[in-house]
């Protein structure tokens, strides 16, 4: 079984650096639990010079945004290259806080793209505000996988991570997360939108991660039956001891 990915947004935490790089080494002690997953911390920029010295490659360093130019007049961005030189390999992009802050699906594929020509990856986040019985919420899937990976070669493809977070899920506790059953339909969209548009292949070899308040109690059932490639995790990831027993608990699942 391919190896799972778990990447984990420490969004705008924690306050200190100090409680950054004791979170962080947190997390390096609960990844050696198992081998079966591959964890990317994607921590506020500031932090990432630090953490880079804490790093060990077990658990590799991600962004949670980046600017879409090599360098210039750009006051207050980080560029793709900037980021690559602190040994990031994921960058998050395209996350609903930052398209609710009036990034449009534009902006996310030139993002999109300038992390691929810095040979990192991507991982794109699509996902729905809300769903209806007739189904609109696919149609907005589709068109919006597609805008946001307008320009992304089917060479390039296999450096992509795309982690459906649907906004209606983010942030909640698991109760209010999706259930396996509507996870497993909807990564099997996202997977037919990526085949028409990379080719049978490269299409089904793109990771398809899940967002949204997923815990301890069930990331066992969304990884035995979602049908997922791993998680992108936000507020479990801040606390090592739900980490730990989430971790505990897909180990049980895989
Ligand atoms: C996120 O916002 O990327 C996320 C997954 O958050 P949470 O797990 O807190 O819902």
């Amino acid at each position: 079984m391919a190896r799972k990915l778990f990447a984990l947004n420490w969004k705008m935490n924690p306050e200190r650096l100090a409680d950054a790089e004791a979170l962080f080494t947190a997390t390096k002690r609960i990844s050696h639990i198992t081998t079966g997953v591959g964890f990317v911390v994607c921590p506020p920029t500031i932090f990432l010079s630090a953490l880079r010295k804490k790093y060990d490659g077990n658990v590799l360093l991600g962004a949670q945004d980046v600017y879409p130019e090599t360098k210039g007049a750009h006051t207050g961005s980080i560029s793709p290259y900037m980021l690559s030189s602190l040994n990031v390999k994921y960058v998050i992009v395209g996350h609903s806080e930052r398209r609710s802050d009036g990034e449009t699906d534009y902006v996310v594929a030139t993002k999109v793209n300038a992390v691929l020509d810095a040979r990192m990856s991507p991982i794109l986040c699509v996902g729905e505000a809300a769903r209806d019985d007739a189904g609109n919420h696919f149609a907005m899937l589709e068109a919006q996988l597609r805008a946001s990976l307008k320009g992304v070669s089917k060479a390039k493809a296999k450096q992509l991570v795309i982690a459906y977070e649907p906004l209606w899920a983010i942030g909640k506790t698991y109760k209010q997360s999706i259930n396996a059953h509507t996870l497993q339909e909807t990564v099997l969209f996202i997977r037919k939108i990526l085949t028409k548009i990379f080719g049978r292949a490269a299409g089904m070899s793109v990771p398809v991660l899940y967002g949204g308040s997923v815990e301890k109690e069930n990331a066992g059932d969304l990884l035995r039956n979602g049908s997922v490639s791993g998680f992108l995790i936000g507020h479990a990831s801040l606390d090592p001891d739900h980490l730990r027993a989430l971790v505990r608990a897909l180990v049980r699942a895989l």
